[in-house]
């Protein structure tokens, strides 16, 4: 059997283990220690955003911002509807109900006129959502200034997943920094990774401070434990943010590397009939955290991303389908929704292709060969 290839794979920089062996060396094997606090000046350097928790995961960093806006059981939220669960689960957490928002054709983000069409239509039936979970999904920023404004015109809160997007620029801004909370992760396949982790961003110092106290079971300040609500167990570990601050020195190499491949792709199928890309907005610059495609069997002589998808994996390649949207998904059925129905369009035909900033030449040959076989590319 041929080594397999993989979507995104965790690929070390070198200098991780030196923070790591820090952590070692100094007995700070705990959910807090120096690796967290540089880890956390990293983060706020990088994006932009002037403060930042490090947590055990992005989901916990959504769930912290949800609590942070005041979502109670009952309220509505918005989220975008294209998106991984992991964007709206923690909204079931809080017992809010999640409305979902359809994407626009240009970024494949939420798209500004469904959302505002939301927000009227609940504010009119008395069910004002309080806040929005806006999703730049595979590193494509959203357009976060038009829906910033909205978001601002009807006093929702702009929460912001960046898990996929970290070292992507908005109008040289970081996506994240931008609405009241940003969120990243740095799970195992994602551009960087801690082996599992996640941040919490915002420029109001008190709500991360509020963060950090509800991150680490909300003890209140007395020699006893005692607890005046209810905590959670969400800090990142130092060891994992000994990985994040290594990882972070190759970040920038890694969104070059991920561009890269990006461009490879598109040159090596530009000329095939049916396939396409989503090209950068004027102004947007996508880390390219996973290459997709759009596949038209009406033009590519009937071949479908799936089969694509199931080429691949004979050769030990892995693909996947694009996220399959949460209005259509069985756990969210019930869930009210506002759009077109565009992304179950990009989910019948989308593919993530095999985006490893790993990937040798010989491993590149093997994806030409079986884009070859469906007879894609001569
Ligand atoms: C990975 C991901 C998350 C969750 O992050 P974890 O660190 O795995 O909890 C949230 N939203 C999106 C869009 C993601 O891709």
């Amino acid at each position: 059997m041929k080594s397999k290839i993989y979507l995104s794979s965790p690929n070390m920089g070198g200098k991780e283990f030196e923070f790591v062996k820090e952590a070692f060396d100094t007995n700070w094997i705990a959910p807090l220690g120096p690796n967290v606090n540089g880890f956390e000046e990293d983060l706020q350097h990088y994006t932009g955003s002037a403060h930042a928790a490090a947590l055990s995961a992005g989901t916990a960093a959504l769930h912290l911002a949800l609590i942070l806006s005041d979502v109670k059981a009952g309220d509505h939220v918005l989220c975008s509807t294209f998106t991984f669960s992991a964007s709206a689960n923690p909204i079931v957490y809080q017992g809010a109900i999640p409305v979902f928002i359809e994407s626009e054709r240009d970024t494949w983000n939420a798209s500004p006129v469904f959302l505002e069409k939301a927000i009227m239509d609940l504010i009119q039936k008395g069910k004002k959502p309080k806040a929005f979970i806006l999703v730049h999904l595979y590193g494509m920023p959203a357009k976060i200034e038009e829906i910033k404004a909205i978001c601002e015109k009807y006093q929702v809160v702009l929460i912001e997943d960046a898990a996929e997007a970290l070292g992507s620029r908005y109008k040289g801004k970081h996506p994240g920094s931008l609405g009241e909370y940003g969120i990243l992760s740095f799970n195992g396949n994602k551009i960087i990774t801690t082996s599992g982790g996640g941040a919490l961003l915002s420029n109001d110092k008190t709500k991360i401070e509020k963060a950090r106290f509800l991150a680490t079971q909300a003890r209140d300040p007395a020699p006893h434990y005692q607890h005046s609500e209810i905590g959670y167990n969400y800090r990142m570990s130092n060891i994992c943010a000994g990985i994040g601050r290594g990882q972070m020195l190759v970040l920038d190499r890694r969104v070059e590397q991920k561009r890269a491949l990006y461009d490879w792709y598109k040159a090596l199928l530009s000329a095939t009939p049916g396939i396409t890309f989503l090209p950068e907005p004027e102004g947007f610059l996508s880390n390219r955290w996973l290459t997709c495609i759009l596949v038209d069997p009406a033009l590519t002589q009937s071949i479908s991303r799936e089969d694509i998808r199931l080429a691949m994996e004979k050769e030990n390649i892995e693909s996947r389908p694009l996220w399959k949207p949460m209005h259509s998904q069985p756990v969210f059925r019930d869930a009210p929704y506002y759009g077109d129905h565009l992304s179950e369009k990009l989910f019948d035909q989308g593919l993530c292709l095999p985006s490893d900033t790993n990937i040798e030449e010989e491993e590149k040959n093997r994806i030409i060969s079986v884009f070859r076989t469906l007879n894609l590319i001569r």
